[in-house]
C-alpha cells in the first residue's frame, strides 16, 4: 500500500508540475493561469489533452508539436519530473498529509520561481508574497518545519531585514546591485517556511552552489549575458508587462541567486541530516 501512496503522489505531482509550466511561461507576462487552453508557439494550434499528459506525450511526441512539428522544450518533461520527485519525497517523509501537501505546495513554488528567475532575471510578488502568507499561516497550524508562528514570523522578517540590508549597502555603498528585492522577499518567504535558525544554513548552501556554478559558467565561457535563450513556450505571446526595470540587462558572467536560494532551502528542509552529520558544526542551526 505505501508503495501504491507513493506512485499515486508521483504521479500527481507530475500533474502538478505540468500545470507549473503555465505558471513559469505566463506569471511573469501578467496573463492568466487558467485561460487560454495551451497552445503551439509554432501553429498557435490549442494543446488536446491526450498530448498534454505530463512527460509521456513529450516522449511519444519525440519533442515535437504533433501539427506543426516545432521542438518542444525538455524543460517542459523536466519540470513535470521535478513536481513528481518533490510530491514523492513530500510523502515519504510525512505520509499522506496535510504537512506532505504543504511542504509540496513550498517545493512546487520554488520549482515554479527558480525557472521564472532563470528566463527573466524576476521573482514575481504574485508568487513570493504569497508564499511568505502561506509559510505564517501554515507554521501556525503547525504543518512546515518553522518551529511555531513566532519561529515562523521571525524567520520572514528577519530574512527580510538582511538581504534588505545587503540590498541596501550594494546599492548604496557598492554602487552596484547585490541582490534585487524579489530575492529580499524570497528569503523571507522561505523564512516564514523554516523559522529563523534555518536562513543561515540556507543562504550559506546557496551562496556556496551559486558561486560553483558561476565560477563553471564562466570557465566553460557559457555565462549567460541576459534572458535571451529562454526556451519556446507553448502559450499565447503578449505584450511584455510594462515595468520600470524592463530595460535593466543582468550583470555579464551572472547567474541568478533564486534557484540558489531554492535549492538551499530544500536541501535545508530534506538533507539536514546528512549535512549536520558531514560538518557537525551546522548542528548548532537545528
Ligand atoms: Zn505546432
Amino acid at each position: 500500500m505505501p508503495g501504491l501512496i507513493a506512485a499515486y503522489a508521483f504521479l500527481l505531482g507530475t500533474v502538478v508540475g505540468s500545470f507549473l509550466n503555465v505558471v513559469i511561461a505566463r506569471v511573469p507576462a501578467g496573463e492568466s493561469i487558467v485561460h487560454p487552453r495551451s497552445r503551439c508557439p509554432g501553429c498557435r494550434f490549442p494543446i488536446a489533452w491526450y498530448d498534454n499528459v505530463p512527460v509521456l506525450s513529450w516522449l511519444l511526441l519525440r519533442g515535437r508539436c504533433r501539427s506543426c512539428r516545432t521542438r518542444i522544450s525538455f524543460r517542459y518533461p523536466l519540470v513535470e519530473l521535478l513536481g513528481g520527485a518533490a510530491a514523492l519525497v513530500a510523502v515519504l517523509r510525512h505520509g499522506p498529509s496535510l504537512a506532505a501537501l504543504a511542504e509540496f505546495a513550498l517545493a512546487a513554488t520554488l520549482l515554479a520561481l527558480s525557472f521564472i528567475d532563470l528566463d527573466t532575471w524576476l521573482l514575481p510578488h504574485a508568487l513570493t508574497i504569497p508564499l511568505l502568507a502561506a509559510g505564517l499561516l501554515l507554521s501556525w497550524a503547525g504543518l512546515t518545519a518553522a518551529p511555531s508562528l513566532i519561529g515562523s514570523a521571525l524567520g520572514a522578517g528577519i530574512g527580510w531585514l538582511t538581504f534588505a540590508l545587503i540590498a541596501f549597502i550594494g546599492e548604496r555603498v557598492l554602487r552596484k546591485e547585490a541582490l534585487g528585492f524579489g530575492d529580499v522577499w524570497l528569503l523571507s518567504a522561505i523564512g516564514a517556511w523554516t523559522g529563523a535558525a534555518a536562513l543561515l544554513p540556507v543562504i550559506l548552501l546557496a551562496s556556496l552552489q551559486g558561486t560553483v556554478v558561476g565560477l563553471a559558467l564562466i570557465l566553460l565561457g557559457r555565462a549567460q549575458p541576459g534572458p535571451t535563450d529562454a526556451p519556446v513556450e507553448p502559450v499565447a505571446p503578449s505584450a511584455p508587462p510594462a515595468d520600470p526595470d524592463a530595460d535593466w540587462v543582468p550583470p555579464r558572467n551572472a547567474v541568478p541567486f533564486g534557484p540558489f536560494l531554492a535549492i538551499g532551502a530544500l536541501e535545508w528542509l530534506w538533507l539536514q541530516g546528512f549535512l549536520v552529520h558531514a560538518v557537525p558544526a551546522l548542528s548548532i542551526f537545528r
